[in-house]
């Protein structure tokens, strides 16, 4: 075996013509900027039993992943998804919600600019190669728990608040400019990045700014940045013309596992296999039986989703399908509150099978996944499946499992548990929490309550 090009190195990006090895091959991925149908998505699970080896993800941020491939079949994988004529994404990752422009609950529909930043970015070489870019017109379905190094919030019809680094919630507020702006400014910003290099995040522009939160602000920095520059017009967000406090103070993504009414008597369905992973054939016929329902369309898309769109009727008794077959189709569904990375024995650096894990946390611990926050499962701190804190993690050890409260995956455990005792252990937690729940307190904010060291206590059965 000759050896892989840097592309093909951990840590890369693994886009469909750069894939990247894990324990079970090369890993391809498909990003798509357009909704595709259901025999497009067969068909990609065709090939993925083709040149891979029949394991299909998708990914937290909506993008299929083809898994198992080699170092001759990843090129014949490219060369027939290219043949596809598939609305592939190229160069910048700059994304938008997954109903945008269908969806009457908009503030605004952000993808005209969507077009104008990835035209305007074209010519802007040496970014990061995991730099993304969210548009995000508020409405039903948000993008607010994604990384973004350049965030646009809609908080008024033509009104936009910029935000680096981070999820929605812990990024920083650059600026809220008017939408004849936008594109200049983000410009400006990809050029500051791409000259500090391609490892520069957004993060890296942050120095001095403050962090996210609804209330009005004066904009004031002191990142080396000026946010007046480019001729760019502030914004106070409590002036602004047509905003009303609950534009800048929208809720937090809702679960895509849901039927969503849209308009023009539109429906989506949200169908996830668990943990983002399914076989190539659960997912074929998954597709034919979304065909001979009459849908014509679906996207992948954030939490692990496909969203498919057709009428009321037909979203329904999809759902039903998905359901029978294994499937979550329901925001209630425990598994859709849990974050598992691939783990062993798919991917090379981890140390426990997390799906395993996870599977079993779905039983033990169904009482306390109300949704209020996601369990992360990972094989190693590097902790892919759930880059942000958690308010409950298990991470694989050398020898163990680390157990993480209100932290990211490599942050100090509170507790660790030997493998075997790990269903155990989360028992005692949500037995635990189960307990000390006070009336009207979401899981979440009693984990947040009781602190590590009971949580210590309790994960360790110590009285
Ligand atoms: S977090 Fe999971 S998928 Fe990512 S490198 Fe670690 S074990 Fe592998």
């Amino acid at each position: 075996m000759t050896a892989l090009p840097s592309t093909l190195q951990r840590g890369a990006c693994p886009a469909l013509s750069a894939p990247m090895m894990t324990g079970d091959g090369l890993l391809a991925r498909i990003s798509l900027i357009e909704a595709i149908s259901p025999g497009q998505l067969a068909e990609i699970c065709r090939l993925s039993l083709k040149h891979g080896n029949g394991m299909v993800d998708i990914s937290a941020r909506g993008n299929l992943q083809v898994r198992g491939l080699s170092e001759i079949s990843a090129p014949r994988l490219d060369a027939d998804v290219r043949g596809m004529d598939l609305p592939l994404r190229e160069g910048l990752a700059v994304e938008v919600p997954p109903l945008a422009g269908m969806d009457d609950s908009e503030i605004a529909d952000p993808r005209p600019l969507v077009e104008a930043i990835r035209d305007a970015a074209r010519g802007i070489t040496g970014l990061a190669p995991k730099m993304a870019v969210v548009v995000d017109g508020g409405g039903l379905l948000r993008l607010s728990d994604l990384l973004a190094d350049i965030r646009l919030v809609a908080v008024g019809k033509h009104d936009w608040k910029l935000l680096l680094g981070g999820a929605e919630q812990s990024a920083r507020i650059f600026n809220v400019l008017r939408e004849t702006l936008v594109v200049d400014t983000v410009m400006d910003l990809l050029k500051r990045l791409a000259s500090l290099g391609n490892k520069a995040r957004g993060r890296d522009l942050t120095s001095g700014l403050a962090v996210n939160d609804t209330a009005p602000h004066t904009p004031t920095s002191s990142s080396g940045l000026s946010r007046g520059s480019a001729g760019v017009a502030t914004v106070d967000p409590s002036q602004m013309l047509g905003t009303s406090p609950s534009m800048t103070t929208r809720n937090a993504a809702a679960s895509p596992f849901e039927l969503l009414t849209l308009s023009d008597g539109l429906h989506a369905v949200g169908i996830g296999p668990a943990f983002g992973q399914a076989k190539a054939e659960h997912l074929i016929a998954l597709c034919d039986e979304a065909a001979r329902l009459g849908i014509q369309s679906l996207k992948p898309a954030f939490d692990h989703s496909l969203l498919f769109f057709g009428t009321g009727v037909a979203c329904r008794a999809l759902r039903d399908f998905a359901n029978d077959n294994g499937f979550i189709a329901s925001a209630t569904d425990p598994r859709s509150h849990i974050a598992a990375c691939s783990g062993s024995p798919a991917c090379n650096s981890a140390t426990i099978a997390t799906h395993e894990i996870a599977a079993a946390a779905a039983v033990e611990c169904a009482d306390i996944l109300d949704g209020s926050f996601k369990l992360h499962v990972t094989g190693c701190p590097k902790g892919c499946a759930h880059p942000q804190p958690a308010a409950l993690a298990l991470c694989g050890t050398a020898d163990s499992v680390s157990l993480i409260a209100q932290g990211k995956a490599a942050d100090q455990p509170f507790a660790f548990s030997s493998f075997a005792d790990t269903n155990a252990t989360l028992r005692r937690l949500a037995d635990l929490v189960g307990s000390e729940r006070r009336p009207g307190e979401n899981s979440a904010a009693c984990l947040a309550r009781i602190g590590s060291d009971r949580l210590a206590a309790a994960a360790t059965g110590r009285p």
